[in-house]
Parts: structure tokens; C-alpha cells; sequence
């Protein structure tokens, strides 16, 4: 599924960037063709303006300077003494070239010429036009007269536009190919980007399927209970009966639980966790935990201890229930993984706007490699020691509230063996 996801943005971006690239190339190439094909015209304009003046300046007219200018400027040149064709053309010529001029001279004749006799007071006029062959390919042409003496000379120079075509064509060529390796970099250079923007949403697809998966083994467990439970009740009277009753109930309490858990981690989650923040005395709440655990504690033959600053200390903005919550969790752990005849040391301390809560222990501790993953969903260093209502999550939904306050929770070993957790909260 990602794949195909990861494919088709790929080629999305790829298709988006390369619209703009080949936009903005045809954009500049249309641009550079245009000054390329104004430059030629005005080259061309320029080379005509001399010629016309250096013919102008010759009283005979000399072939061989005819012929060493159309050689060197590349011109196809055909002179009319009079309207009557010199001998320089025949000689000079190849058949397709005259046939090329003759096809610009009837045009001349009719359009150009008039407008040069026209218009024209000078003794020399020219105009230069573009001439498109159908059988010989794109010329500039220009249609020059020449009055002197009594006659008149008329002469048609074509510069064919084969050498700009080529050059047009080279450049087109260039900017294809370097559109094509630059949408082939686009593309892989999207392919690795698209794939990093993926990667944090096929994690979190991930870790939400580990959760669910977690979650309805857990669930899976008191449901079977229950069920197996109650098709024995049935079957069941009198006292026996009333043991079934009693797992079912135990095991609905264990359920209810989880789903709560479940819940508010849901909440967390979609940013649906909603504090109730209020002046909250803190010295005040950690002695009314130190009330709730104490008498589970001593069940366990174990000491609570709780200590607190000298005093007057400010009162804490957060939710009093949900630290609370947060206090039971760390006390409860502390309960289940501490040692019989051991110590859970509750201590409250204030500096510089931060509260500080630590719940220590010196139970079993919990090994360095394990620290890494004890505030992840589900996780239990050895599920055969936690207790059945230990589910793993105790410690990931203490980190949201505390997170969700704007606080840290943090844990460090206890240098006389066992655990130490530390709350940080802001006094403001
Ligand atoms: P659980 O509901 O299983 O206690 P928690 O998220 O609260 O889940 O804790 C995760 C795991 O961290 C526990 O299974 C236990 O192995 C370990 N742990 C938590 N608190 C303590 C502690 N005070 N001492 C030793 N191990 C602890």
C-alpha cells in the first residue's frame, strides 16, 4: 500500500516540477529564438547595407569581387542590368539556384519593386524579407536597386537560413535532453524525498497496529475468562456458583481498566486529552496518596515514606485527579516490583518554578537495556513477574498526562538498588 503511495507522489511531484521545468525551458528557448532570429535579420540588414554601398561606389561592376563576397558571406547573388538578367547569373549559378531566384524575382517584381520605385528618391534602395522556398528551404532574401547612369541595376541576394536552422535545432536538441536528465534527477530526487515525508506515517501506521494487536491480546484474555466463567456458572450452584460470579466480576473490573487505559492513551493520542487545571496544593495531594497506598503498602510489607519541603511552597497549576492518577501508577509499580520489607519514598521539592516529584523504591530495579522501552504501550520487562493487572501501560499513560502538562517524567536507578522516578512540573 505505501508503495504504490510512495510511487504516486512520486510521480506527482516528479510530473509537478517537470510542467514548471519544460515551461520555463520552452519559455526561455522561445525567447532566445526570438533574439537569435532578430539578430540574424539585422546581421543580415547590416552585411546588405555595406554591400549596397560598395556596389554603389563601382563604376563597372566586378565579378570577382561578386564572386568573393557571395563566397564569403554565403549570398546568392543575381544581377538585372535593366531587367535584363547579366551573364554573371547563368555562369555563376547552379541550376537550383536559379531556379531559386527566379521564383523571388517574380515575387520581387511584383510586390517589392514597386514599392522601392515608390518610395525610393535615393540612388541606391534595398529591402530584405524573408523567403520561404518550398523546394529549397527558408532564405532572407533582399531586393536592391541601383540607379545609375542612365540604367539601373536590380540585384537579388539570398542568405540561406540552413546554418540558423541547425543552430536553432543543436539548441533545441540541447535543452530536450537536458529536460529529460532533469526530470530523471527529479524524479529520484522526489522518489527520496516522498519516501522520507513516508517514513514517519508508516512508523506511526506501525506502531498503531502493535497497539491494536497489543491491545486485543489483552483484551482477548479476560473476555475468555468471562465467557468460560459464565458457561460454568450455569452449570454451577450454591458456593461454587458464587466463585464464578466472583471471577467474572474481577475479571469485568480488569476489563473496564484496560478500556479506560485504552481510552484515555485514544485521547492522547487525537490531542482529546482535556486537563482540568486548577490551584492545586501539591504537599496536600502527596499526603493524600500517602492515605490511599498506605494500607496496600503495609499489606505488602512495605514502608511509605513521604517528604516534603520546609515550608510554605506555591501552589501547582495542574489537573489534581489526572496527577494524581500519575502518583497511583509510579506508587503501584513501586508496590508490585519492590521487595517485601522494602521502602517507597515519596518526596516533593520546589526550585525555581519547578516542582519536582520522586517516587523511589528499592525493589528490583529496572536493567539499562530496558530503559529505553519502559514508557512504550505494552511493554513489560518479564511479563511473568508483573502481576495479571498489570497490563503495561501504566507508565506510558503517566508520561502523556505529565506531557500533556508541559512536564517531563524521567527515572533513574536508585544508588541503593531499585528505582527512582522523577516528576517535573511548572509552577506556572
Ligand atoms: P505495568 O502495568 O506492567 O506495571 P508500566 O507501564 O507501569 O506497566 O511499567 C512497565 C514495566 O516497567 C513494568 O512491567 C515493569 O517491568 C517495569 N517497572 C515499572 N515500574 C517499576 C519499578 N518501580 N521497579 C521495577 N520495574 C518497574
Amino acid at each position: 500500500m505505501y508503495k504504490k503511495l510512495h510511487l504516486r507522489l512520486t510521480i506527482l511531484f516528479t510530473g509537478m516540477s517537470a510542467a514548471i521545468l519544460v515551461i520555463m525551458s520552452l519559455s526561455y528557448l522561445y525567447m532566445s529564438e526570438k533574439d537569435l532570429k532578430d539578430n540574424y535579420f539585422l546581421s543580415f540588414q547590416s552585411k546588405i547595407n555595406d554591400f549596397t554601398a560598395t556596389l554603389e561606389q563601382q563604376n563597372t561592376l566586378s565579378w570577382d569581387w561578386l564572386k568573393k563576397t557571395a563566397a564569403r558571406q554565403n549570398f546568392t547573388l543575381t544581377f538585372y542590368d535593366n531587367e535584363t538578367p547579366l551573364s554573371y547569373n547563368q555562369l555563376m549559378l547552379s541550376k537550383t539556384e536559379l531556379e531559386l531566384t527566379s521564383e523571388v524575382i517574380d515575387y520581387a517584381m511584383e510586390v517589392i519593386l514597386p514599392e522601392l520605385e515608390n518610395g525610393s528618391t535615393y540612388s541606391a534602395a534595398h529591402k530584405e524579407f524573408f523567403w520561404d522556398s518550398k523546394e529549397n528551404g527558408h532564405f532572407y532574401a533582399s531586393v536592391l536597386k541601383i540607379r545609375k547612369n542612365a540604367g539601373t541595376l536590380t540585384g537579388i541576394i539570398l542568405l540561406s537560413l540552413e546554418s540558423y536552422t541547425n543552430q536553432i535545432t543543436r539548441q533545441r536538441m540541447r535543452f530536450l535532453l537536458l529536460n529529460i536528465i532533469g526530470i530523471g534527477v527529479l524524479f529520484f530526487v522526489s522518489y527520496f524525498f516522498t519516501g522520507k515525508l513516508l517514513t514517519p506515517v508508516i512508523e506511526a501506521r506501525q506502531k498503531q497496529n502493535a497497539f491494536i494487536a497489543a491491545a486485543s491480546h489483552e483484551l482477548r484474555t479476560p473476555i475468555a475468562v468471562i465467557c468460560s466463567a459464565a458457561s460454568a456458572a450455569k452449570a454451577a450452584n450454591g458456593p461454587k456458583q458464587e466463585r464464578f460470579f466472583h471471577i467474572i466480576e474481577k475479571e469485568s473490573l480488569m476489563l473496564s481498566t484496560l478500556t479506560d487505559d485504552l481510552l484515555l492513551l485514544n485521547r492522547a493520542d487525537s490531542g482529546r486529552l482535556i486537563l482540568n487545571i486548577e490551584s492545586v496544593e501539591l504537599d496536600t495531594l502527596l499526603l493524600n496518596c500517602y492515605e490511599s497506598f498506605e494500607p496496600l503498602v503495609r499489606e505488602h510489607k512495605q514502608t511509605l515514606q513521604v517528604l516534603l519541603p520546609k515550608g510554605t511552597i506555591p501552589c501547582c497549576r495542574c489537573d489534581k485527579e489526572r496527577i494524581c492518577q500519575v502518583l497511583s501508577i509510579l506508587i503501584s509499580n513501586a508496590v508490585s516490583y519492590g521487595k517485601s520489607g522494602g521502602y517507597i519514598k515519596l518526596e516533593l521539592s520546589y526550585s525555581q518554578s519547578v516542582f519536582w516529584i520522586t517516587v523511589e523504591d528499592n525493589g528490583i530495579g529496572i536493567a539499562d537495556k530496558d530503559k529505553p522501552y519502559i514508557f512504550d504501550r505494552f511493554y513489560r520487562v518479564d511479563e511473568s513477574r508483573s502481576e495479571k493487572e498489570h497490563f503495561g501501560l501504566g507508565l506510558c499513560i503517566a508520561k502523556e498526562i505529565i506531557e500533556t502538562h508541559g512536564g517531563s517524567i524521567n527515572l533513574a536507578d536508585n544508588p541503593e538498588g531499585g528505582t527512582r522516578f522523577f516528576l517535573l512540573l511548572k509552577a506556572v
